[in-house]
């Protein structure tokens, strides 16, 4: 264990490298520094131009990806080849977003159900880490240019909400893009530091974070004891935003013209000029009492109270999600201390007035709303850097710690820099029929394959009882007290089998052993990532391969003779890519399997229900 000022990001950190602060955005995308001079945070932007890059990126036919404001013009005219919201999309599986799939206009790869999502672009299949990666890489290029040093260190922030899962897949990312990223930070915690809010030393606070951005509405209540920060509840909704009241003026005005909205489908010009001049008229009605335009000849307006009066049940679904965080954190309205309003769409002057209202308070909304989540991870990097000196320096765990996964994957339950003591857990399964054992290896490094990193302990989880694979709970607990000492159980929970082991990590290591761990992670990074790309398709593939070849002892009466020889053929093609170790091969041949058996699938299932239904009386 170590603290933060001496250890890990130290050797580097007395060469005062920069450390940048990441706001990585569902619309857009922003960094922040704290300004060498000022010592205040400021975003980074070239010149005249916006801080914010808009979280998308277009595939040109060479599957070349482009970032940003270029991207964003493909959104309409390329729309298979340009991903946007890909956070949406992070450590998810296609389960978890099938009730959005139709928000997608990019194909999202849905054959297995619990396997993460993967984007298809062409023959090239995408994770949202790969995306979200590009998305860094190019900020990361962009605070290059402007700052005209190397920026290599990275504090992210993500939603409150987020999961390990989540969680991970961010830093995933940003080490992809060459980052190492010292911290994830959540977003409402970061915009509380912007305005100063967490950065005593004693003393506590409670605070509401109202989030209301382009597409998603979140609002987190927290607590700061004594520097920490504590998230009591999050609430909100995931398709809630500044969208919704452009699309409240575009209805609007459809009505007054007695447009028909399936009419104006056929002219996408049109209906995108629309678009954009209702979001202009919002922008304009925060600071005016009424817009004007003229599109097509025709003369477009809406007032103030006007605009007001629509986006009235909008604004109370916003304070519907308020009463319930609130219930959930156990407190009133009247025991928030502060009020903090991120996120564009907080501009609008009746939402602002809402908020405060119900929270009987004036709301911070000094600082730009789009800019204040960046601003605010700025202020965290400052922290780590050491250059704050008056913040408190939490115990942290200098390496992350986790356990072999298929294929020699570390699969990381404590990440580096997680303030202790800290208790994770996860669970597995078995992936052979009548399993009895389980081989738990924990290894503590940031490389991705587990042959790189440094073992710990290892034990065998035995007396699991006979069980078709898939069907064990193994829950896996790390739980690492303040002494450094990590205590790892392993249970079945099915049976109740249980095994704990106890390992002292990092405590031999000096600090330029821990240095050359991260340094090595950082230089092999991008192999790395493709490697365990490489090793999840492989895994993915053998076990569908499997998984089939039983599926076709059991049930090839169902079959007829062109389906056997078809499905033959897919199980030939996919074991051959599996050999010649080309992911996006793999994963095509995955797909391609998929498509053969789905239709005799739907046929077992049908008449495994037709079989159990016979031995009923209906
Ligand atoms: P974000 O996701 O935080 O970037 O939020 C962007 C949203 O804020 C978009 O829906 C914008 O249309 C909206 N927005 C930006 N400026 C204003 C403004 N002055 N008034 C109202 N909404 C705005």
């Amino acid at each position: 264990m170590a603290k933060i000022g001496i250890n890990i990001a130290t050797g580097s950190l007395q060469k005062a490298e920069m450390i940048v602060g990441i706001d990585l955005g569902t619309t857009n995308s922003l960094v922040a520094i704290i300004h060498p001079e000022t010592k205040q945070p400021v975003a980074l932007k070239e010149h005249d131009s916006s801080s914010l890059v808009p979280s998308v990126v277009h595939f040109d036919v060479f599957g070349n990806p482009e970032v940003g404001q270029g991207a964003k013009r493909y959104l309409e005219s390329d729309p298979a080849n340009t991903i946007f919201s890909a956070k949406r999309l992070m450590g998810k599986s296609y389960k978890d977003v099938s009730q959005s799939a139709g928000y997608f206009t990019y194909k999202v790869i849905d054959d297995n159900t619990d396997a993460l999502v993967k984007v298809q672009v062409g023959s090239s299949f995408y994770s949202p880490t790969d995306l979200s990666s590009f998305i860094l890489a190019e900020l990361k290029k962009r605070a290059e240019h402007i700052l005209k040093t190397p920026v290599t260190k990275a504090v992210i922030t993500v939603p409150a909400y987020f999961n390990d899962a989540q969680r991970q897949a961010t830093r995933d990312a940003g080490k992809l893009a060459g980052l190492d990223v010292l911290r994830i930070v959540n977003e409402p915690t970061a915009a509380s530091l912007a305005y100063g809010l967490g950065l005593e030393k004693e003393g506590e606070t409670t605070i509401a974070v109202y989030d209301l951005g382009g597409g998603t509405f979140d609002i987190s209540i927290l607590k700061i004891t004594d520097g920490v920060f504590d998230v009591l509840s999050t609430n909100g909704d995931t398709y809630l935003g500044g969208d919704d009241i452009d699309r409240a003026i575009i209805d609007y005005w459809l009505a007054q013209k007695s447009i028909d909205i399936k009419v104006l489908q056929k002219s996408p010009n049109l209906l995108q000029t629309i678009r954009l001049s209702a979001e202009e008229a919002k922008k304009a009605l925060s600071s005016s009492d009424q817009f004007e335009t003229t599109i097509d000849g025709q003369v477009y307006q809406i007032t103030k109270s006007v605009f007001e009066g629509l986006i009235d049940s909008i604004i109370g679904k916003t304070i519907d999600c308020c009463k319930n965080a609130l219930a959930d954190a156990k407190l009133n309205a009247g025991q928030i201390d502060s009020i903090v309003m991120v996120g564009g769409s907080t501009r609008i002057p009746a939402v602002k007035a809402a908020v405060a209202s119900f929270f009987g308070k004036p709301v911070n909304d000094s600082i730009n709303p789009d800019e204040v989540v960046a601003l605010g991870a700025a202020v965290q990097a400052d922290i780590l850097a050491g250059n704050n000196k008056d913040f408190l320096l939490l115990d942290i765990t200098p390496l992350s710690l986790g356990i072999e996964t298929m294929g020699g994957l570390m699969e990381v339950l404590v990440p580096r820099n997680s303030k202790v003591p800290t208790q994770v857990g996860r669970q597995y399964t078995t992936h052979v029929d009548g399993q009895s054992s389980m081989r738990v290896s924990v290894y503590q490094g940031e490389r991705d394959l587990v042959k790189d990193n440094r073992k710990l302990a290892e034990f065998n989880l035995t007396g699991i009882p006979g069980m078709p694979a898939g069907l064990p709970k193994v829950d896996i607990q790390f739980l690492l007290n303040a002494d450094g000492i990590l205590v790892v159980k392993a249970k079945e929970l099915r049976s109740g089998v249980e095994q704990i082991i106890e390992v002292k990590p990092a405590l031999d290591l000096t600090d330029d052993q821990v240095e050359k761990m991260l340094q090595d992670s950082i230089e092999n990074a991008a192999a790395d990532m493709v490697l365990r790309a490489l090793v999840e398709a492989r895994t993915e593939g053998e076990q569908l391969l499997a998984v089939t070849e039983k599926f076709m002892v059991k049930h090839q009466s169902l079959l007829t003779p062109d389906e056997v020889t078809q499905t033959a053929l897919a199980l030939q093609a996919l074991q051959l890519a599996i050999t010649m170790e080309d992911k996006n091969l793999i994963q095509t041949k995955i797909e391609a399997l998929n498509e053969t058996t789905r239709p005799f699938a739907e046929r077992a299932m049908d008449e495994a229900v037709k079989g159990a239904l016979k031995g009923k009386s209906i």
